[in-house]
Order: C-alpha cells, then structure tokens, then sequence
C-alpha cells in the first residue's frame, strides 16, 4: 500500500509534514514531493500548487510515477451550503467543473463528450471517514464539490454555480484530481474545510481562516490514515 496525500498549497500539507518529522524531498516534474513511512506504510506527500492543471499533474505524477494506489486530498474550499460554517469540514461525494462549458454545442455545463459531468468519489473511502468523524466526536458533512479555475468571491457566481451543480462548497483542485483518479481506478478521498463563503469577502476570509482550516482537514486526514493502516 502506498498512499498519496494531496493538497494544493503549501499550507495545506505544512501540517502533515510537521506530524511526520521525517521525510525525503524528491524533486520532480517542477515540483516537490516528500516521501514518508508512518507506521510501517508509505506515503507520498505534495502539494500542486493551485488550479486544474496543476492539480492534474500532480495526482497523475503521485500515482504513475510514485506508484500510489489510493489518495487523500487535503484543503480548504468556499462553502455554499448555508449550514457550512468556517473550519467545517466537508466529504465530497461528486465533483464537477463548473468552469468546463460547451454549452454551445447543447451539452450541460460541466460535460464534454467522452466525459461526464459528475465523478463520485470511493464509497469506502467516505465510510471510513464517517467512522472517523464519529470516533473524534465531530460533525462531517458528506456533499457535492465543484471546481473551476478562479477564486470564487461573488455572491452572484456563487449562486449560479449552486443553482447548476446543485453545490455544497467550491474550490479550485477537487474535480481534476477527480478524474485523474477515477481513470486511473486509484480510490480517492477529497476533504474540505471551509475558509470562506466565496462572497465579497472572501478574499480576507480567506486570508483570515485559510491556515486554521487548513490545519483542520489535514488533521482529519492523517486520522483516516490511521484508520487505513490499522
Ligand atoms: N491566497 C492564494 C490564492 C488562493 S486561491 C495566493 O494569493 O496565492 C484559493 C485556494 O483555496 C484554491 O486552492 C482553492 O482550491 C481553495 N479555495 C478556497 N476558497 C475558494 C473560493 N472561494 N473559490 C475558489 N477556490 C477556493
């Protein structure tokens, strides 16, 4: 077994590394990935830096070339489900693109042919982290992530987005690592903790509670780590 956990910025692995105190650093593909066992399993920790692309790169490279057979996405996202609260934190279940359309063409936004406008994540994947959350005694919110290439802080984008995708939280990585994921048959998990209500204010929100919430998801994360090894 060799796990992958994910983020997409620097913050948002920072806490893991910090818990495992000793890791390798590998350079590769323009970007950093660090190499860890923890209780006698191995894993591969990266952040992608931000976006579809990059995300995209760095799960494909976590599993074809590390060789990962399961992955843990780690961050933070902008909630849209009014009873999502900052630093809660948030199970998806389906992702989808909201920036993806050829709309033009009579197609829903988010689909391109060959493709489909949702990716479920791992059943047992969202099980273990139900398992998880009741153990540590907290609230977990299992819901539909979306994803497009910008920061989201209207409140007018924000509710077409809701109204299109039927969305809980947005964010910036998930969908990609999604597909990544689901073509590669690798089981994923993608975590959120709320940093802002991508509004008008989300901008200092997020500059605000990115970090604690960061901190939040990557703790809940190396618990189900725990769970998985176990
Ligand atoms: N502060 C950063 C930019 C952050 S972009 C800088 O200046 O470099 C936002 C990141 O957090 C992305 O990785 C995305 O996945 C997530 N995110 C949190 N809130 C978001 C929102 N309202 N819209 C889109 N992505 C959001």
């Amino acid at each position: 077994m060799k796990i992958a956990i994910m983020g997409a910025m620097p913050e948002e692995v920072a806490p893991i590394l910090e818990k495992l105190g000793e890791y390798k650093t590998i350079e590769y593909a323009n970007n950093k990935y660090y190499e860890a066992t923890y209780k006698g399993v191995d894993l591969v920790i990266a952040y992608s830096k931000i976006g579809k692309v990059f995300s995209t790169l760095t799960a494909t490279t976590m599993i074809e070339h590390f060789g990962c057979d399961r992955l843990l996405f780690s961050g933070v996202a902008g909630g849209i489900n009014p009873t999502l609260k900052i630093g809660d934190l948030i199970i998806a279940t389906k992702l989808s693109q909201h920036d993806l359309d050829i709309t033009a063409f009579g197609h829903p936004f988010g689909f391109v042919p060959e493709g489909a406008v949702f990716v479920e994540t791992d059943k047992d994947l969202i099980s273990l982290g139900k398992t998880v959350a009741k153990e540590m005694g907290k609230d977990i919110q299992e819901g539909t992530i979306t994803t497009g290439d910008q920061f989201v802080h209207n409140e007018e984008r924000k509710n077409w987005i809701e109204e299109t995708f039927k969305a809980d939280a947005l964010e910036m990585e998930g969908a990609s690592v999604a597909v990544v994921c689901d073509a590669l048959n690798i089981p994923f998990f993608i975590l959120r903790a709320i940093s802002d209500t991508a509004d008008m204010d989300a901008s200092f929100s997020f500059d605000e509670f990115m970090e604690s919430s960061a901190i939040i998801s990557a703790e809940f994360v190396m618990k189900m780590v725990d769970k998985i090894v176990e």
